[in-house]
């Protein structure tokens, strides 16, 4: 579904990402995971147009994305949940949603945030809410569910887990396991790689920039040097 190849991304003198290829299946959830500053927010950009890469390409559904604009990408289906739980703090929870839904013409835009009122009362207890005011955790589900009100095919997730609770950590990982088995293709980077690989049908590791590993979420979680490095064994 989406292809990457020798993707290259520099900030100024510094090269993030060096020739980075990597495959996503329609389906399934790949986990990218490594280190602070290993480039996976910068992938994760990359793919969805906020950043230009310096050369290399990104293929979605055949057709080549990279050097597209934002909207464009959006509205071919990708969508970008990105890291820090961000909210439009001073929009209502509704209006969250609906600015997620932006590029839809269909008329059941009210009925989708009327579903996901369903499936997490609390943020429908607070639709009337300004979004800053919700806890971390129900940000982090807003800020989710925002990305899939767009309907994507490709739902790129930034660092889920990032300052939150275990138990919060587990009803996010629950969301994102119910939005795999609802067919949508999934493309999460977390620092939290053990629940990050007991989801992933498939991973990579990114060190400094490079991708080192690729496998089965099943044989990453097995591999010594992924147990030493990212799983504290
Ligand atoms: P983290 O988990 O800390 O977000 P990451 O793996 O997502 O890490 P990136 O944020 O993609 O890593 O950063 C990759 C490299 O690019 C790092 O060396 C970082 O310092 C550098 N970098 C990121 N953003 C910028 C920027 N706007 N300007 C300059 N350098 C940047």
């Amino acid at each position: 579904m989406l292809e990457i190849k020798d993707l290259t991304v520099r900030y100024g003198i510094i090269e993030a990402l060096s020739k980075v290829s990597l495959g996503i299946e329609e389906g399934k959830l790949t986990a990218l995971l490594g280190a602070n500053g290993a480039g996976k927010t910068t992938l994760l950009k990359t793919i969805s147009g906020l950043l230009k890469p310096a050369s290399g390409e990104i293929f979605f559904e055949e057709k080549r994305i990279n050097n597209k604009p934002a909207d464009a990408i959006v509205r071919w289906g990708i969508a970008h949940c990105p890291e820090g739980r961000k909210v439009f703090p001073r929009q209502t929870v509704q209006e969250n949603l609906r600015l997620g839904a932006f590029t839809r013409k269909d008329q059941d835009v009210d009925q989708d945030i009327e579903s996901f009122f369903q499936k997490f009362p609390r943020l429908g207890e607070r639709r009337d809410q300004k979004a800053g005011f919700l806890s971390g955790g129900e940000q982090q589900m807003l800020v989710i569910c925002r990305a899939l009100m767009s309907r994507p095919k490709l739902l790129l997730l930034d660092e889920p887990s990032m300052g939150l609770a275990p138990l919060v950590v587990s009803e996010v990982f629950a969301l994102i396991r119910e939005i795999k088995e609802d067919g949508t293709t999934v493309l999460l980077v977390e620092q939290n790689a053990k629940m990050a690989l007991q989801v992933a049908d498939k991973g990579y590791i990114l060190e400094t920039g490079k991708i080192v590993m690729e496998d089965t979420g099943v044989n990453l979680m097995a591999s010594d040097a992924v147990q030493k490095s990212y799983l504290g064994g």
